[in-house]
């Protein structure tokens, strides 16, 4: 098998994204710039995941010298699902969306395979360095990223580094309670903001209301009509978004409170219905923090692009 040549100076780096259904793999520069992706289905439950990040990866790197002119490579960046031993670059533990998962030691094992410096994150940190490279994170040092997508995840920049805590857990904003006496979550928890501001949150929200006025026979709708029909000023859809709006700006003035950032990047699916969401986000936002840490906030949309997670995951390299 070929091996390719660490060099620290290389303004190249091998990105690798892992999520459940498939992995992003690609060639980026220090710039953030992609050269070259690739993807392929993760298959999770029918083969291993790290046969597949392999084999994603080979494919990558026989390109390395067409897209770059060098055979030298700053490492490899990996942000995956579950939850990442930080230190270790392992998986601590991972759901059935990727069954036997768990307790892979991904850095290892790429380090051993391929003879380069490989770093591993959380899917959801690495987003963090793409918004740092090239989206609004660029001018600062304290920043906050909401991914609102199925879940929703989360990640803390403090002093322009990103947040871990003891072992790489840190950053479940998700999970972050904004009623105590609220929705019950899969955690543990109770009332977490993921019960009312994922995708799947806000869905429930609506076909549960659509329920209890129409009866069970009505349609199934998913957050993405949600949201059109509350642009639209569809009544039900206004009452579920003001719950979800509530939660947001409830759980953004308590992580102002506790983090004073600077910017709060919202990303995700949810996040796509933009300007309206953003605008009436922010005035609740306003109406619940205080006037000395709400100075200078600055809400904004996370940088927009399919790719920003394997970027991410290749940046890690430079950091
Ligand atoms: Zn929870």
């Amino acid at each position: 098998m070929k091996r390719y040549l660490y060099d620290a100076q290389s303004s190249y780096a091998v990105g690798v994204d892992i999520g459940g259904t498939k992995i992003n793999t690609g060639i980026i520069n220090k710039q953030g710039e992609v050269l070259y992706s690739f993807s392929l289905p993760t298959l999770a439950g029918q083969a291993s995941v790290i046969d597949r990040v392999t084999e994603a990866i080979v494919t990558v790197l026989a390109k390395l010298k067409d897209v770059t002119q060098q055979e030298t490579l700053k490492g490899i960046g990996v942000g995956t699902a579950g939850q990442v031993e930080w230190k270790t670059g392992s998986i601590r533990f991972a759901s059935d969306l990727l069954p036997g998962y768990s307790g892979t030691l991904i850095r290892a094992l790429l380090r051993d395979r391929f003879g380069l410096p490989a770093y591993v994150d959380n899917d959801v940190n690495v987003l963090a360095l793409t918004e740092k490279v090239l989206g609004a994170g660029r001018e600062v040092n304290h920043f906050i990223c909401l991914a609102l997508g199925t879940g929703v995840g989360g990640v803390v920049v403090v002093d322009g580094r990103i947040v871990h805590g003891a072992w790489g857990g840190a950053g479940e904003i998700g999970h972050m309670s904004v009623n105590y006496q609220g929705l019950p979550c899969i955690c543990g928890n109770i009332g977490c903001l993921e019960q009312y501001a994922s995708g799947t949150g806000i869905a429930k929200l609506m076909n549960d209301r659509l329920v209890a006025r129409y009866g069970a026979v009505h349609e199934s709708i998913d957050a993405r009509e949600v949201i059109a029909r509350w642009i639209a000023g569809n009544t039900l859809a206004s009452e579920v978004m003001e719950e979800v709006i509530g939660a947001l700006g409830s759980a953004i003035a308590s992580l102002i409170h506790i983090f004073n950032p600077e910017i709060i990047v919202l990303g995700g699916g949810v996040a796509d219905a933009g300007g309206p969401l953003i605008s009436r986000l922010k005035q609740e936002v306003e109406k619940r923090t205080m006037s000395s840490l709400l100075e200078g906030v600055q809400l904004k949309l996370a940088y927009q692009g399919n790719l920003s997670g394997m970027i991410g995951a290749g940046l890690q390299v430079w950091k």
